[in-house]
């Protein structure tokens, strides 16, 4: 398989097309971004780690039945994955209130949320990753009833499944978001699933564990991951 030219480059990660239109290299750099990259900065081995963590996750969902776009790890920093046709919706569930449900409801910070909360936002920094529903999703065709519907199924599946695996190593998975795109017709998971993406606490201490220690200058940004990734048993 033979790396060919860089066909976007996000904000943490770049993607190369390969010799096989089917099949897309995700590169993920050390890039740590927030506030829709207000805030940008070099964390030494996160690409590694976040590499290694979303082969990890993605296996193990691939494994319980969730379709997931990930094929292979090539090396520290990339993966071979499926070249999908992303539908920019952001799917994010929430089992405990933090982040902008705080800011946005006003709800404590810290309160479970029974049964878990799910929102749609859409992918777009210039305006903020605006909050969207079902009807916005629709009308303006960024995806089918379909594939919302099929998001939305396999978003709460991935809940119960990462939940548990979380909970099990001692920690409380809070909230997540997840991308979908579309391979020969079927709505698969893509993007990735990282501590960039979710929010992650010790169940005993509620020490946070995920990116919002970049986002609130905490420090100790890469050896939480590191900790996470430790506890579930990601080989590092
Ligand atoms: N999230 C993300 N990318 C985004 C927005 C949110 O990965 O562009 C994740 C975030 O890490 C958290 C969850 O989605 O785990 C919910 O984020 P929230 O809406 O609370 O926004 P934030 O407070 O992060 O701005």
């Amino acid at each position: 398989m033979e790396k060919r030219q860089e066909l976007y480059a996000g904000k943490a990660k770049s993607v190369y097309l390969t010799d096989d239109e089917d099949l897309v290299i995700l590169s993920f750099r050390d890039d740590t971004s927030a506030f829709d990259g207000e805030k940008v900065e070099q964390l030494s081995r996160k690409g590694e780690v976040n590499n290694k963590f979303n082969a990890f996750i993605m296996e193990y969902l691939q494994q319980a039945g969730i379709p997931t776009h990930f094929e292979k790890l090539l090396n520290a920093n990339e993966a071979l994955v499926k070249n999908m046709e992303m539908m920019p919706v952001e799917c994010v569930i929430r089992n405990v209130a933090a982040g902008s449900l705080c800011r946005r409801l006003g709800v404590e910070d810290g309160m479970e949320l029974n049964p878990p909360l799910f929102e749609f936002f859409l992918k777009n920094d210039a305006l903020h990753d605006p909050m969207i529903n079902e009807y916005h999703i629709e009308t303006f065709g960024w995806a089918s009833a379909e594939s919302v519907a099929k998001m939305k199924e396999l978003t709460f599946k991935i809940n119960d499944l990462l939940s548990k695996l979380f909970a099990d190593a001692g920690m409380i998975l809070v909230d997540y978001k997840l991308e979908f795109g579309l391979f020969k017709g079927e709505v698969v998971l893509g993007d990735e699933f990282s501590p960039d993406g979710c929010r992650l606490w010790d169940a005993e201490t509620r020490k946070k564990l995920d990116k919002d220690r970049f986002r609130q200058g905490l420090g100790g940004v890469i050896e939480a991951y590191e900790e996470v990734a430790k506890r579930i048993g990601v080989p590092l």
